[in-house]
């Protein structure tokens, strides 16, 4: 497993992102930059993880690195208090704004949207500008949750997390419809759209309509997540769109990868090989 993630993950380090950043900007590349560390279970971990966003952020200042963060609600304490999660994300806030960092958070299972939300909706109104969410298109209410974002900078995606059939689209064709409606509901309300996929004929619909409505280029960006990919990102930047990497980094890589190989059998099957073929290797 360790081997594998090696693709996608930087590293355990931060020195680890920083070398994989400063990659990626030299190729044209942008950064969203995720230290790994998901549902902690005391306010010292939920502490700890803020502390280590904000050394990201010094550190890429002082490297003159072009990446921002995005941070998972209940990597920060959502599940222990709101209020706590609160306060771990604006110290992390406190730390992007002097030198106009965006911090990204991301949208996790549906037990979190709400707060995810409203987590959100609270920064900005308290004069937050550099902070977004995320929606997950598979997820129904979705468009509706667009409808109401009007001016904000929303990352888009299909959402990897498995929900029941009466909140999600489990149908990929529903998925991708409700992706297209939600990205135009955004661009309706004048949002700065951050396009979060891999799957080609999305980016294709995506550009058609942004061509279609003369969207400038400093209004939307692509994303996609580190070693996924990596040829369509190319084409993307050749095109001369803005491209974001997600680049995760961390000790605790092993949630991410699982979920990364649950989301992609293909891969799974190589893990199993390699795997297999270390424990043969080792008799
Ligand atoms: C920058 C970024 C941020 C994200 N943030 C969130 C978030 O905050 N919340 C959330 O729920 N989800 C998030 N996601 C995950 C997203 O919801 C999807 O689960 C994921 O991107 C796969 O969907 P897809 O649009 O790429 O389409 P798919 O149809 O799943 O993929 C298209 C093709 O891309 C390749 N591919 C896709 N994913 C992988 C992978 N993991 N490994 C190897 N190949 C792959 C495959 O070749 C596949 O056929 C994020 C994704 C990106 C790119």
């Amino acid at each position: 497993m360790e081997k594998l993630s090696a693709r996608y993950i930087a590293g355990a380090t931060l020195d680890d992102s920083r070398r994989v950043v400063a990659a990626l900007n030299a190729d044209g590349k942008l950064a969203t930059v995720d230290v790994l560390g998901e549902e902690v279970s005391d306010e010292t971990e939920a502490a700890a993880i803020a502390a280590e966003y904000v050394a990201a952020l010094d550190a890429f200042v002082r490297d003159n690195l072009d990446a921002n963060v995005s941070i998972k609600p209940t990597g920060l304490g959502l599940k222990l208090s709101y209020e706590l999660c609160k306060r771990n994300v604006e110290a992390v806030i406190a730390a992007a704004e002097p030198t106009n960092r965006f911090v990204r958070i991301d949208m996790e299972d549906s037990s979190t949207t709400d707060d995810t939300l409203r987590l959100f909706r609270e920064l900005r109104d308290e004069g937050h500008g550099r902070v977004g969410p995320v929606l997950q298109a598979s997820l129904k209410r979705t468009v509706a949750d667009a409808a109401t974002l009007a001016g904000a900078s929303v990352r888009l995606c299909k959402g990897i997390y498995v929900e029941p059939e009466s909140i999600q689209f489990h149908d990929d064709q529903a998925v991708r419809a409700s992706f297209v409606q939600t990205l135009e509901t955004l661009l309706d309300g004048d949002c700065y759209a951050a396009i979060a996929t891999h799957d080609e004929w999305l980016v294709d619909q995506s550009l058609r309509i942004l061509r279609e409505r003369g969207v400038q280029q400093d209004r939307y960006e692509f994303q996609m997540l580190l070693g996924v990919r990596p040829e369509l990102g190319d084409r993307i930047v050749a095109d001369g769109h803005r491209l974001r990497i997600y680049v995760p980094y961390g000790r605790q890589w092993y949630e991410y990868s699982l979920r990364r190989l649950q989301e992609n059998p293909k891969i799974a099957g190589y893990v199993a090989g390699d795997l297999g073929r270390s424990l043969f290797r080792r008799r």
